[in-house]
């Protein structure tokens, strides 16, 4: 089972998206344990604060470090034999993509500490494994963007989704953009189900997925077959 920790000021912002769908059946089958904590209960501070004026001076307030040293050091106590990936949100870290969610979905335990304020004493970043973003704009908190990273993992993990397959064919997981894809029925306002799709022939079939997916891949996110390693029935395919 993975476990998952989550340190935020606003654990009930989690109450919904972590229970429902495919996040609240995997903690149901206990594939996934999930525990939030609130940082303030850990402020040694007698009115609990959790934030202080920056040295040096500046707009805002910034995270102290001592509730969260705790919090991080009783999620450890409680939990000593794990192997912890402790992730900061941060605008400032590596950006998150499915390589990343594919590498975290191989850990034991995940531990996400979720900013707020204008961000943390820089002294934060020394009690964390990995610095992460979700993308080149700041939001409130990073609350949002733990549960972008829990979603994106854990429907990674092994017999999450019902259909394994279907993580392995979605766009990124490939390296290219997932094919177009059909259901009944087979005319719709007169657009058609590609032919191809209906005649049974399964090399056909994936030949055609396959063009689909670099077609849609060139067209839209030409800068992602800069990085995969294109086969020759791909080239050819390119070229036609
Ligand atoms: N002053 C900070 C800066 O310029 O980097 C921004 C602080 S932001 C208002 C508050 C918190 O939201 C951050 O500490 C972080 O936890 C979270 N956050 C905001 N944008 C984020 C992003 N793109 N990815 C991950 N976390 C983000």
């Amino acid at each position: 089972m993975m476990r998952i920790d989550v340190l935020t000021l606003f654990p009930k912002m989690f109450e919904g998206p972590m229970n429902e769908s495919i996040l609240g059946k995997a903690q149901e089958k206990d594939q996934l344990e999930i525990n939030l904590s609130n940082f303030r209960d850990y402020s040694a501070n007698k009115h609990h604060t959790v934030d202080d004026y920056p040295y040096g001076g500046g707009a805002g307030m910034l995270l102290k470090v001592q509730p969260i040293y705790d919090n991080l050091q009783a999620i450890k106590n409680a939990t000593p034999h794990t192997k912890k990936r402790i992730v900061l949100l941060d605008p400032a870290g590596a950006p998150f993509n499915q390589k990343m969610a594919e590498d975290f979905s191989k850990e034991e335990h995940l531990i996400f500490i979720c900013g707020h304020y204008e961000g943390y004493d820089e002294r934060i970043r020394s009690l964390v494994t990995d610095e992460v973003s979700i993308g080149d704009y700041v939001l409130t908190g990073g609350e949002l963007g733990a549960m972008v990273m829990i979603d994106a993992t854990v429907r990674l993990l092994p017999e999450v989704l019902g259909n394994e397959q279907s993580a392995k064919t979605d766009s990124h997981s490939t390296g290219l953009l997932e094919h177009p894809q059909y259901t009944r029925p087979a005319v719709f306002n007169n657009m058609e189900v590609p032919e191809v799709l209906k005649n049974g022939n399964h090399k056909l079939i994936e030949q055609w997925q396959l063009k689909e997916a670099l077609r849609r891949t060139w067209q839209r996110r030409p800068d992602m077959l800069e990085k995969i390693e294109l086969t020759d029935e791909m080239k050819k395919l390119l070229e036609e």
